[in-house]
């Protein structure tokens, strides 16, 4: 399995990256699978450096806050007007809202589905959904909005399986903690700082994704959705205290094989 971050910056674009976008691929023997998860702002085309949308499998999309989700207009864009022809519709995983949202955010009425470029599916809590050689399980995120983070097995590079989590936007939950248990890497968002942000039901700190890391037992732990006005290493000391194993801090073009 090979992660790639296509954009990581928080809650908006920022001078080094594009927002949040993660592609996850494996190969079953015959082809490369790939699966996207969430397409923030300035994704898409950053996209197109590691991926022909041609060859996307599924989109995975965490909730319809703008920083995760406004490149699907560029995506419906890219996918229904080629000049080498339309190239179909590709699965979208998301929140039940996924479809209208993408209607608002293009500007377009009840009229437009979008089902040329898009299968909407609905994420459900718990229900897995494969897609070649890999599984992607959605779970219950605590975010104010419907949220889920996205956890993906698939075969290693070494011939076994893997596990990977991506925690979206969200607070500590349970459920959270259940999609995080044992995985051999996660993407946890860790946009809030433990001195600057006392709002609770948002997002994680730096030391409560360690602390999500260290209860779930996971191999490595990958900051990320670190906002431009932060400086990265606050969030990493911060998960330092509390998690024991290797961390990193997510950058734009950043990739780790499993
Ligand atoms: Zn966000
Ligand atoms: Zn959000």
């Amino acid at each position: 399995m090979k992660i790639t971050v296509v954009g990581c910056t928080g809650s908006m674009s920022g001078p080094n990256s594009s927002a949040s976008s993660y592609l996850i691929q494996a190969d079953d023997g015959t082809r490369t699978w790939s699966i996207i998860c969430d397409l923030g702002p300035g994704s898409m085309g950053q996209l197109l450096n590691h991926l022909d949308p041609r060859d996307l499998d599924a989109i995975a999309i965490s909730h319809c806050h703008a920083d995760h989700m406004v490149d699907l207009v560029g995506m419906h864009v890219y996918r229904r007007w080629h000049p080498q022809g339309a190239l179909g519709p590709v699965l979208c995983i998301g929140p039940s809202v996924t479809r209208d949202r993408v209607r608002g955010t293009d500007g377009t009425t009840a009229e437009e589905t979008y089902d040329t470029e898009f299968t909407f599916v609905t994420a459900q809590h718990g229900h897995s959904i494969t897609v070649g050689p890999m599984t992607i399980t959605p779970f219950d995120a605590l975010h104010p909005v419907e949220a889920y983070g996205y956890r993906i097995e698939g075969p290693s590079v070494d011939g076994g399986r893997v596990t990977m989590a991506y925690t979206g936007d969200t607070d500590s939950c349970d459920t959270i903690t259940q999609m995080a248990q044992g995985v051999d890497f996660l993407l946890s968002e860790a946009a809030f700082t433990e001195q600057h942000d006392p709002v609770r039901g948002m997002h994680l700190t730096g030391r409560r994704a360690g602390e999500l890391a260290q209860e779930a037992g996971v191999g490595r732990l990958v900051l990320t959705h670190i906002q431009p006005w932060t400086d990265t290493n606050i969030p990493l000391a911060e998960a330092r205290e509390v998690f024991d194993g290797p961390i990193d801090v997510a950058t734009a073009e950043s990739q780790w094989m499993l």
